[in-house]
């Protein structure tokens, strides 16, 4: 997702409250920027944010950080967040960050997050650009550097072949397959508890079968 760029987004970032800034001065210590000390969940490549404002609510008994490079489509997941504020819903237990997910290793320390979400990654479809889906060897390792050791990652996406490019990358990486499907909707049991983002929606509504699958570190 990338929308045209928004006069004033860098600024609006930058004085949210919803926002860590400087994320990589809390390495290690996440758990103090919270109200509670309690297990923490990331989501990379959160878009506009809805996917963890929903668990947010559902889950008070977990932290979570959402990770997202573009400001402007950052900017609308605080907008979106004001607004629910006014009405009252508050997520005393989310954050949101502008950055980079190369740069996770030097965010969070080893073992200081216990799952990771990735929604509807951007598949980037030229080969020589591989490195950058957020499914790669490469993302797998910068996982690996921040995940506890039972720790998983969850996966969604309707684009099969990146999903099947995410199982070879799964296996030729060591990780463990703990569970996928290639029609999520449609499995009752990977579907239990399934918390829609906004790309599932549009894409689940125009007929495209969901592809689902979590992984673990192996051992
Ligand atoms: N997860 C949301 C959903 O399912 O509705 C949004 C999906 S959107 C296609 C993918 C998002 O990932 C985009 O907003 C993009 O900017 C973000 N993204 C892609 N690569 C990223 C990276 N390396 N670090 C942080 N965000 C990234």
């Amino acid at each position: 997702m990338r929308l045209r760029n928004i006069p004033g987004a860098q600024d609006a970032i930058l004085e949210s409250a919803y926002v860590v800034q400087e994320p990589e001065k809390h390495k290690g210590s996440w758990g103090d920027l919270f109200e509670k000390k309690q297990p923490l969940h990331i989501e990379v490549g959160m878009g506009k944010g809805r996917f963890l404002m929903d668990l947010a609510r559902l889950h008070p008994e977990i932290n979570y950080v959402g990770i997202e490079m573009y400001d402007s489509v950052l900017l609308r997941g605080l907008q979106k967040r004001a607004e629910l504020e006014q009405e009252g819903i508050t997520y005393p237990n989310l954050y949101f960050m502008r950055v980079d997910a190369r740069l996770l290793p030097e965010i969070f320390a080893k073992g200081e997050v216990d799952k990771i979400y990735l929604n509807f990654s951007d598949p980037w479809p030229k080969a020589r650009h591989a490195k950058r889906r957020l499914t790669s060897r490469q993302f797998l390792t910068r996982y690996d550097q921040i995940l506890v050791p039972e720790g998983k990652v969850e996966f969604k996406t309707d684009n099969r072949e990146l999903f099947e490019f995410s199982l070879e990358e799964v296996k030729d990486a060591g990780w463990n397959l703990d569970a996928f499907t290639f029609d999520l909707h449609h499995d009752a049991q990977m579907s239990e508890g399934n918390v829609m983002t906004e790309y599932e929606e549009k894409f689940s509504s125009m007929g495209n079968p969901i592809c689902k699958m979590v992984i673990s570190r192996g051992q």
